[in-house]
């Protein structure tokens, strides 16, 4: 029988090193792109929903008719609501009401229970992700996914993303240039590559109104000027996921930048992506010209540009944000 998958999540991971041919040629270096978006679930957010789900099973906190709670506005929330069907669980969503209403309704067809709640900022109780928490500890057989501070989430791209880079590129991956939401991804890449090769540069890609660039440049956590459209992406504090990463340096990308390069790659090379992958795409090319030609640059392709129709992909919603697109 030819080459097969097990199920859903056997097929999370093993997703291609594309070559972003524009991006490389302007700079003579390789520069690929991890295409996240061909998980099961449409995102790279399906690994860490796969392993904060593993790891609560393997615990025996979580078990068969239990219930898988997280606060989340986007891709996570969609992984846990696959990964919680084709597991037997029960899914709940805890959301601020400030996210398109697209997001609610495909995580309904999913089948899991959203509940939206107030937007209100972390350090108030109310907060969409504490609800989660304490919602979570009223259940029996309840888990609380904590994307943000359970490490299961950085363990899920040491195991598996980290690896896959590392032998996708043979061994020749020179840097790896990453935006963060929760910090897993370049958690867990960072500490998998630096272990194979201490000289891999590991640079944070940055989208304004995020505390991380100045984190990572000055060590002191305060704001960059915002906002941003971006979704996904971007942090007011350092997570316990991100506080494993191992950053060498940042560099920040204004959103007008992430616009055009999205709209470029699509016209040009057909790939429709995401905003947090064209701060990625973004980051990796300023990270080439720094390193000069020959060198090998991976970032990753997070999830396609669909979820983003009525904001990103609308040019008269951008014009309100201020944002061009030039034809
Ligand atoms: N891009 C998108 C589209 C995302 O949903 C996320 C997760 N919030 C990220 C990037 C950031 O990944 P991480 O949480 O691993 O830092």
């Amino acid at each position: 029988m030819a080459a097969h998958q097990a199920g859903f999540v056997e097929s999370i991971g093993k997703t291609p090193l594309i070559r972003l041919n524009a991006a490389s040629e302007s700079t003579g270096c390789e520069i690929y792109g991890k295409a996240e978006f061909l998980n099961p679930g449409g995102s790279v957010k399906d690994r860490a929903a796969w392993w904060m789900i593993r790891e609560a099973e393997k615990s025996g906190e979580l078990r068969p008719g239990g219930t898988v709670v997280e606060g989340t506005a986007g891709n996570t929330g969609i992984g846990l609501a696959h990964i919680c069907n084709a597991r037997g669980y029960k899914c709940v969503i805890y959301m601020p009401d400030n996210q398109s209403p697209e997001k609610v309704e495909i995580l309904r067809t999913l089948g899991a229970e959203v509940r939206v709640v107030p937007t209100v900022p972390y350090k108030d109780d109310n907060n969409y992700q504490k609800q989660a928490g304490r919602y979570a500890a009223t259940l029996n057989h309840a888990v609380w996914a904590n994307q943000f501070d359970n490490t299961a989430n950085t363990l899920a791209h040491y195991e598996s993303t980290g690896p896959e880079i590392w032998e996708d590129t043979d061994h020749e991956v020179s840097a790896f240039v990453c935006s963060v939401g929760t910090g897993g991804t370049i958690a867990g890449v960072s500490r998998y590559l630096k272990e194979q090769n201490e000289e891999v540069q590991i640079i944070l890609s940055d989208c304004m109104g995020s505390a991380l660039y100045n984190h990572v440049t000055t060590g002191e956590t305060v704001m960059s000027e915002g906002p941003s459209i971006t979704e996904g992406i971007g942090n007011s504090r350092v997570t316990d996921n991100f506080a494993e990463a191992r950053v060498d340096w940042a560099v920040q990308i204004p959103d007008q930048a992430m616009v055009d390069l999205v709209y470029r790659i699509l016209r040009e090379e057909g790939w429709f992506l995401g905003s947090s992958s064209g701060i990625n795409i973004c980051g990796a090319i300023e990270v080439a010209k720094k390193l000069g030609p020959g060198h090998t640059v991976v970032t990753m392709l997070c999830d396609t540009g669909n979820k983003y129709q009525s904001r990103l992909f609308d040019r008269e919603w951008l014009a309100t944000q201020n944002l061009t697109v030039s034809d």
